[in-house]
């Protein structure tokens, strides 16, 4: 009995955002309507999550609820409280691997519950058998009898608007573009996944996020295939930011790696930044395309998120929360562990790593392709010029100075950081 419950908890947080919302419900519809080619439905129901399961469970008289383990606090909490509620009425609850490839904690190191550096993660990774790819049931007996909440509308569920370019959502849209962009772009994507203009990634992450696509499946079905092992790499990064969180689910809004920060508090910085009016034009470009399509590139993501840690000194977590707000593949472990990453908190090597943001922009926009299709200001100004444009073109265009010197900037950031704040 494929069941789905809209969490009432979910709804009323943060993290109930248009441009995921109105993805989340065209991927529930898209699997309806693969269920009824079935024979089944999908049952929806809306309320307190775990009192809705259990009700539905004792309905249709089920002796055991089947779900995939997910790893933020949230839903781990969740999931305990469901399963101590069923086991007292005799049904048992079944953790299952879903969401990553291998399962959070199937791989550690001697002397911890889980890796903190990548690359020795991602050997382990490599070297341990997978589970086999389950196959789709060819029918399902529906339980007769049963109510399901209509699907309800966008509105109904969350306020504001959805970005205007948003992806579709649902498995059948997920498989289209993989298989179109697989037979296109992963050969070489080694070679073009930081092109910004190119534009030839994937885009799978946010089917990813919300289950259209299993990762093992996606990543045993490529991995042998050119291209494959570049690619799978990638999303080798997602189990190892999964099992972190599942390890240290304070890591989700704490610092993993605490380095005595005083964040800069300057509003209007933030705001610019925000507004993608930062006066560099690869982070404008970055933040603008955040807004228009609720996706950005990964470089950019780097590059932006470089940028108000290092350039402005800003806290991560208000970058990440804004990213939240937008992004279709927005999600805890990904996002925040990210972030982390790109502000030195986190698992990168190099803490103290910096991006120039215009070296950023000449290296991977040359041309100033990806700046002029996001910053309309730029729209006119040709060439690699876009990338930092002289301030009598900024003047007549009206885009703005840059709000810092990067060299400057950095020279502060520096001195913050070489005299930290001892722990409180
Ligand atoms: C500041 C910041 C915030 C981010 N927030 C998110 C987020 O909320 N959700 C999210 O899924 N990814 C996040 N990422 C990682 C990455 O940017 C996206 O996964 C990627 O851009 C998605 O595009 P794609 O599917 O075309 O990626 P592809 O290049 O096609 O990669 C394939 C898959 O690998 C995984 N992947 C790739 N890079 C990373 C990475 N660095 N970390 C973890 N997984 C990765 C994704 O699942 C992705 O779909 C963030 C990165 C940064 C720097």
């Amino acid at each position: 009995m494929p069941t789905f419950v809209f969490d009432d908890a979910i709804l009323a947080s943060s993290f109930n955002r248009p441009n995921r919302t109105g993805f989340m419900l065209e991927s529930l519809a898209d699997l309806d309507s693969e269920l009824k080619n079935l024979g089944a439905r999908l049952i929806l129901r809306r309320g307190n999550w775990v009192e809705e399961i259990l009700k539905l469970a004792h309905r249709a008289k089920a002796n055991a609820i089947y779900i995939a383990e997910d790893v933020s606090r949230l839903s781990r909490q969740r999931l305990d409280k469901l399963e101590a509620a069923a086991n007292t009425v005799g049904v048992e609850v079944i953790r299952q691997s879903g969401i990553t490839v291998i399962p959070a904690g199937a791989v550690a190191p001697p002397d911890s519950d889980h890796y903190k550096v990548f690359t020795p993660y991602y050997r382990r990774w490599q070297e341990i058998p997978w589970r086999p790819i389950a196959s789709t049931p060819k029918s399902i007996t529906p339980v007769v009898g049963l109510k399901s909440l209509p699907l309800p509308k966008l509105s109904a569920l969350c306020s504001g608007a959805t970005s205007p370019e948003v992806i579709l959502g649902g498995e059948t849209q997920a498989r289209k573009r993989l298989n179109v962009w697989t037979k296109k772009d992963l050969a070489n994507y080694s070679d073009r996944h930081d092109d910004l203009p190119g534009d030839a990634t994937s885009r799978i992450s946010p089917y990813l996020h919300f289950g259209c696509l299993s990762s093992l499946e996606v990543a045993t079905k490529l991995r042998a295939r050119t291209g494959g092992e570049a690619f799978v790499r990638q999303i080798c990064w997602r189990d190892f930011y999964a099992q972190i969180l599942a390890a240290r689910p304070d890591a989700g809004w704490s610092d993993f790696k605490d380095r005595g920060d005083r964040w800069n508090q300057d509003s209007e910085a933030f705001a610019a930044w925000v507004a993608g009016r930062t006066g560099f034009p690869v982070v404008d470009a970055g933040m603008r395309q955040l807004v228009r399509e609720g996706f950005m590139h990964n470089r950019a993501r780097m590059v932006v998120a470089s940028f108000l840690t290092k350039d402005l000194y800003q806290d991560w977590r208000k970058g990440a929360a804004h990213f939240l707000d937008w992004l279709v593949d927005g999600d805890l472990a990904n996002n925040n562990l990210n972030w982390q990453w790109n502000a030195g908190t986190g698992t990168d090597t190099n803490p103290h790593r910096i991006f120039n943001p215009t070296r950023q922009g000449n290296r991977f926009d040359a041309q100033g392709d990806y700046v002029r299709r996001y910053v309309e200001e730029l729209s006119e100004v040709e060439g690699g010029l876009a990338q930092d444009p002289d301030p009598e073109t900024r003047a007549r265009v009206g885009y703005p100075l840059p709000i810092v010197d990067h060299q400057v900037a950095i020279a502060e950031y520096k001195e913050m950081r070489a005299t930290p704040q001892p722990p409180s």
